[in-house]
């Protein structure tokens, strides 16, 4: 009997009603392991009616008090570990190390988030003018919605829920239909550690339920993340009926290699950013970018081979370095695009489409790939192909370097390697890109800090998680009053400053 997963409303597990479902693959056997509910308009509307009714009480409750809501939450979250990480690769397909490493990104916001009473201090000034003092406090923006993608089932949601929550707001989470059993448990922990039903539900669903996230006036606002496809005209229909919006999208991330970089450790780079989680990370570095045709040929010589040994393997693998791609649709269309680029001119330098393992026949799995000589108007370059294929783009100088990251669509991340601080200094200046790595390829910003990217790689005005998230789950109140009230000013017609008095 396949599994049915469940939603997650008002604090308890509830069954699909819709009679629509879609099967979660196991992409390592290609087996349907799961089929996940697609919930109905009237399913998700009594989602956002328990988070609706949840609200008043949760955003009263003193955020000291909320904050040990998370402190239990993160003991949970740590000891549960090594249940959520199986869970989380069997339907996804990641090695189980990488399953561990989002799930520890994860508890880093939900870390973050138990300092929230420090997060919300507001600002005083006394004194603006006579007798007159101003303050400012950031209140809940309502009901919440996220829209999240396959590639970090467990990391992504944590992105946004435990600082909206912190923030007092309450929230409905429709994660992605290909992988949602991990996300729906860790909700059900966070009720364990305490959260009252209704503040965070998880409904599983397709375009029908986020079409309802979209429209529905009692949602405040609206955090995505998944392809710009998808994101641009999320962001676009949700602004359109009054909502603020951020949508995190697709990405292409180059990464520099100078002549005087240490080009055993830019290789080292190359292989976990490239190659880890199959490609399928949207700070995956997938176009290099070595200076100099001495610098493109060294590193070549010495990537290639790394490549060809990769250890591809299922979860269930300890030795496995890299998993299968999520489905048979995207194994095809990342083929695709490599029998796009060779026929467009690039050289094929590891091919990986005929790898075949033994007992995982009908997984979907993809050895490793590398292309050379790959130019800007070819569409192995210009598109997000989301799977492991490396492309090298050959610059004669670091200008072309530099334009090159500059004139791409995305502008997620980037990285540059070199032992020149010059260099250096001048990349992370002058590129248009929303994260930037000096000799680190992935540069993620820890929870704290934020995470966002520039161009078509985010619609909207803040970045996830750190105190960018704080201001999108929030708004920003000011308040100016004026004691004692026995003093009378009379009638004014005009502004006056505080300095006019
Ligand atoms: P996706 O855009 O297909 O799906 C994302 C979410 O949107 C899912 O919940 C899905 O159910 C929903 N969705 C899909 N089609 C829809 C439609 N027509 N109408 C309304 N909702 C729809 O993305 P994916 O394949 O799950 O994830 C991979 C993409 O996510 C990549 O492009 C990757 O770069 C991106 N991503 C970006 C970031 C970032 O922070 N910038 C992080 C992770 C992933």
């Amino acid at each position: 009997m396949v599994r049915k997963i469940e939603h997650f409303i008002d604090g308890t597990r509830v069954k699909g009603t819709s009679g629509r479902s879609l099967g979660v693959t196991n992409p390592a056997t290609g087996e349907v392991i799961a089929q996940t509910p697609l919930a109905s308009t009237k399913e998700v509307r009594a989602a956002i009616s328990f988070a609706a009714k949840a609200l008043p009480a949760w955003s009263a409750l003193p955020p000291a008090k909320r904050a040990e809501i998370f402190f239990n939450f993160r003991d949970l979250l740590k000891s549960h570990q090594d249940e959520l990480a199986p869970m989380l690769s069997m339907e996804h397909g990641k090695t189980i190390p990488d399953a561990h490493g989002e799930i520890g990104r994860g508890i880093e916001v939900v870390e973050f988030a138990c300092g929230i009473p420090h997060l919300l201090k507001g600002e005083y000034s006394q004194g603006v003018a006579t007798n007159v003092d101003s303050y400012n406090v950031r209140q809940p923006v309502g009901v919440c919605a996220g829209i999240t993608p396959f590639n970090f089932p467990a990391m992504v949601p944590m992105w946004m829920y435990p600082v909206a929550i912190a923030c007092g707001n309450t929230f409905v989470l429709k994660p992605s239909e290909k992988n949602p059993t991990v996300t729906v448990r860790i909700a059900e922990l966070f009720h364990e550690a305490g959260l009252p039903a209704g503040v965070l539900n998880v409904i599983n669903g397709d375009r029908e339920a986020v079409e309802v996230l979209l429209d529905d006036p009692d949602i405040g606002a609206i955090s995505f993340v998944g392809s710009t496809q998808i994101g641009s005209q999320i962001y676009t229909k949700g602004c359109a009926s009054g909502k603020r919006v951020q949508a995190l999208c697709g990405a292409k991330n180059h990464l520099i290699v100078m002549p005087d970089a240490d080009l055993d450790q830019t290789v080292d780079a190359l292989i976990g950013s490239g190659y880890g989680s199959a490609g399928e990370r949207c700070m995956a570095i997938s176009v290099v970018v070595p200076v100099g045709e001495k610098t493109a040929d060294a590193l070549i010589e010495r990537l290639a081979p790394r490549v060809r040994d990769l250890k591809i393997a299922p979860y269930t693998d300890p030795a496995a370095e890299m998993g299968p791609v999520i489905s048979a649709q995207s194994l095809e269309r990342i083929k695709r695009y490599i029998d796009g680029g060779i026929d467009a001119g690039a050289e094929l330098v590891v091919d990986g489409r005929n790898l075949s393992l033994q007992g995982y026949e009908n997984g979907h799995f993809l050895g490793g790939c590398l292309f050379d000589r790959v130019t800007p108007e070819m569409d192995i370059y210009k598109d997000e192909i989301f799977g492991p294929v490396l492309s090298v783009v050959r610059t004669n100088d670091y200008e072309d370097a530099v334009r090159l990251v500059n004139d791409h669509e995305y502008g997620n991340g980037a990285a540059i390697f070199t032992r020149d601080g010059d260099a250096a200094r001048d990349f992370t200046s002058r590129v248009n890109i929303g994260m930037v790595g000096v000799n680190v390829p992935i540069p993620v910003p820890v929870a704290y800090h934020s995470f966002g990217g520039w161009k078509r790689s985010l619609f909207g005005d803040h970045h996830l998680h750190g105190m960018e998230g704080v201001r999108f789950f929030t708004r920003l109140k000011t308040m100016t009053t004026r004691w004692p009230s026995g003093i009378r000013t009379g009638a004014e017609f005009h502004f006056r400053r505080g300095s006019d008095e």
